[in-house]
């Protein structure tokens, strides 16, 4: 029998690091068996879910709705100063929903969540109301869950507060704007909901109804608090340990969400609307390897200059003069180098090898300490010819002339 119809606007995938433990592909699977035309992503802060997210939806035949569940800084974003509350008395971090409607949305959202972490990183990556008012074009935006500052302003006896700042945020984005009503049986929530639901009739404003879904199905429950204890580092039998208040974070279907919120049905299809109003297009060229382009002088190739330094770097460690031929004591390494600029070359890596060699060079000269070398690539000849690897890193060679040898373990978290 099919579901009522209902678009779930509020969903963290895994990639809500160690709080979200909804895989992408069995999403969709029970997104088709509920019946549901769209489904969205809103992770904590990040957008790292998107081309898997998006995919997936693609070959499920489900609208996939692409979204970030933002934290804002009460204040600006560049202050950092206490971890707690900030001059206006507000908590420093809050959530925010935003949805992409289109192509001018979803740039807005990487921006926004770009200059999240280059310029707002508190504890987690924010933005501030300054930048939602210079990108907010093609977002849709909700007043979000208990975290948010509207809620936050309800929960803390600030109504007038809580009034202004829906003002400011559907001053910003104007129609796009909803009120967020969630229900987990936490009592926070029926104040908050019953305010939203007094603003939503005097300002004109539409309520939208989420279920902060954190997991698949409803018996995922127990599976999810043991990764909540990983995220924090607590043991399940730690009374103190943070857990959520409430229950029902699951993928609930549209019966059970209309259910919930019986006394607003239009909570329940403005999801609908929500979901028609948001129609990106991701042209994703996947497959291919889109490097940045590692500049060589005017008529040579980047696999002439790799090999060219491959080479004189080779030499250099070997200690031999630029034009001396490698002693034949060391054919092995010949042969080795030759193999490894075929493999490299032919691969179109020339490039990649190139540019790591240059920022390795970089770092170097600067006093940048870099490791001795890590990954697949570490026992390439190749590499520690262009000095990417080296046999003991800078800093060991320094502790180590001043007497006071580096632990492995020190090494490794510093190089
Ligand atoms: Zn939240
Ligand atoms: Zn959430």
């Amino acid at each position: 029998m099919a579901s009522a119809p209902f678009v779930h606007c509020h969903l963290h995938s895994q990639y809500s690091l160690l709080d979200g433990a909804i895989k992408i592909d069995p999403l969709f699977e029970r997104a088709r068996a509920l019946n549901m035309p769209a489904v969205s992503l809103t992770d904590h802060g990040n957008l790292f879910g998107v081309v898997e997210f998006y995919e997936a939806a693609m070959r499920a035949e489900v609208k996939p709705i692409i979204g970030c569940e933002v934290y804002v800084a009460s204040g600006s974003r560049f202050s950092k100063e206490k971890r707690e509350h900030d001059a206006s008395g507000f908590d420093a971090i809050n959530h925010l929903i935003l949805l992409a409607m289109n192509d001018t949305g979803y740039k807005n959202l990487m921006y926004l969540v770009s200059k999240a972490y280059l310029e707002g990183f508190y504890y987690k990556p924010r933005i501030d109301l300054d930048l939602l008012r210079e990108r907010h074009e093609g977002l849709i935006a909700t007043s979000g869950c208990l975290s948010s500052m509207v809620s936050r302003a309800i929960t803390s006896g600030q109504t007038d507060t809580a009034w202004e700042l829906v003002e400011d945020f559907s001053g910003i984005f104007k129609d796009r704007y909803y009120l967020e009503v969630q229900r987990h049986g936490i009592g926070d929530q029926d104040r908050v909901n019953a305010e939203l639901a007094k603003m939503s009739v005097d300002m004109k404003l539409p309520l939208l109804a989420t279920n902060d879904a954190h997991y698949l199905n409803d018996c995922d429950h127990e599976p999810h608090d043991a990764l909540l204890c990983i995220g924090t580092a607590a043991n399940l039998d730690d009374p103190k340990r943070f857990r959520f208040d409430g229950q029902g974070f699951y993928l609930k279907s549209g019966d059970e969400m209309a259910e919930v919120f019986r006394d607003h049905p239009s909570a329940i299809s403005n999801s609908l609307e929500v979901a028609e109003r948001c129609n990106l297009v991701l042209g994703l060229e996947t497959g291919e390897y889109h490097l940045p382009e590692f500049q060589v002088p005017a008529g040579r190739t980047r696999e002439e200059v790799f090999a060219e330094q491959a080479w004189s770097g080779l030499r250099n460690r070997l200690r031999l003069a630029p034009d001396e031929p490698i002693p034949p004591r060391h054919a092995e390494y010949v042969k080795r180098m030759e193999h490894e600029i075929g493999v490299v070359q032919s691969m179109g890596f020339a490039g990649y090898f190139l540019i790591v060699a240059d920022f390795i060079d970089y770092a170097k000269r600067e006093g940048i300490p870099v490791g001795p070398g890590r990954g697949s690539a570490a026992g390439s000849l190749a590499a520690y010819g262009l000095g990417i690897t080296g046999h003991r890193c800078r800093l060991l060679q320094e502790r180590a002339r001043s007497g006071h040898p580096l632990r492995t373990g020190e090494v490794r978290r510093r190089g």
